[in-house]
């Protein structure tokens, strides 16, 4: 058996240059800084086990993490909760938009942590006495993941906080449902300060990447979750991590990955890689046009899909 190429050698500023030339989706405009985002804005990132990051250009670029958070917090409410996270959250793919107002039928439960619904729960598992002190564990935890210090854009938060009416109404339900702890609006205002976290595509790729090496992050060495915990939230990116586009994803790239309205998509090659791509233009399922493109270019050229044989 021949080893798999490595990820070195790739170009990866020659590969954005052949992204830039895709012209596809459009930008989210859910709330002004994200309809302000730069069209042509592209970044690649590559994190490796020895803690070396490869970057394109743009890759040091902040943007807010949006979606791409929810991984991280799934595995933060994973070890906050010694598990019981997995009792309270589905983890069957939906088929439906990340925002749909839908619960698991026969349980209540939200159907997976990587939609709206499933997120809000998540955050409002992580440790904390109140909201506040519950931001300030996630900020914590995403920063372990990072391996850096990370902010949150204020602008975005409040903006989320005040202009989510679908996220609100998902906490509502899961309050009536009795799934939800806190008051809806408190869940509403931690999920939106997780999404507003500032990240860049390098940043990203090591965060993918603590996750696809078992919980360890390669920059750090520090353990952030078990390996249990990191092979949890991987499979879950797997099945459900690209919303209603998930299955098509997982054909065309064979990489657990999670997409975002802010163009980002973390990837997670399980004992080979993290990887970040960003480009704000979207498809309809939300996923970035240039983020799946290349996602597809660097899962061939690295031989990086799960099924490839
Ligand atoms: N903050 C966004 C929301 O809750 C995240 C959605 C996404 O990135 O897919 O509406």
């Amino acid at each position: 058996m021949t080893s798999p190429p490595d990820p070195r050698s790739l170009d990866l500023d020659a590969l954005r240059s052949r992204l830039l030339s895709e012209r596809g989706g459009t930008v989210d405009d859910s709330i002004p800084q994200l309809a302000d985002a730069d069209p042509d804005l592209c970044a690649l990132a590559l994190a490796l086990p020895d803690g070396t990051v490869r970057t394109s250009a743009q890759a040091d670029v902040p943007f807010s993490v949006q979606s791409a958070v929810k991984p991280f917090l799934f595995a933060l409410a994973l070890v906050d909760t010694d598990g019981e996270a997995l009792d309270l959250v589905g983890i069957e793919p939906t088929g439906e938009a990340f925002d749909a107002i839908k619960l698991e039928s026969g349980t209540g439960r939200p159907p997976n942590p990587m939609v709206n619904a499933g997120a809000l729960l998540t955050a409002s598992l992580v440790e904390g006495d109140g909201p506040e002190e519950r931001s300030a564990r996630i900020a914590r935890g995403l920063s372990a993941f990072a391996g850096r210090d990370l902010l949150v854009d204020e602008q975005v938060a409040h903006n989320e906080h005040l202009l989510g009416d679908r996220n609100h109404a998902l906490a509502h339900l899961m309050r009536a449902e009795g799934a939800l702890q806190p008051s809806a609006d408190d869940a509403v205002a931690v999920y939106a300060r997780a999404c507003a976290t500032l990240v860049d595509a390098e940043t990203l790729a090591v965060m993918g990447a603590t996750l696809a090496l078992g919980g360890v992050n390669p920059r750090t060495g520090e353990r952030v979750v078990s390996a249990r915990v990191a092979r949890d939230v991987v499979s879950v990116m797997a099945t459900c991590g690209v919303y209603d586009g998930s299955g098509r994803w997982m054909r065309a790239v064979g990489v657990p990955a999670k997409s975002s309205v802010s163009g980002a998509i973390v990837l997670s090659a399980p004992g080979r890689l993290g990887a970040a791509v960003v480009s704000p233009p979207l498809d309809d399922q939300g996923t970035s046009v240039r983020g799946r493109r290349a996602s597809e270019m660097l899962s061939d050229d690295l031989q990086l899909h799960s099924f490839s044989v």
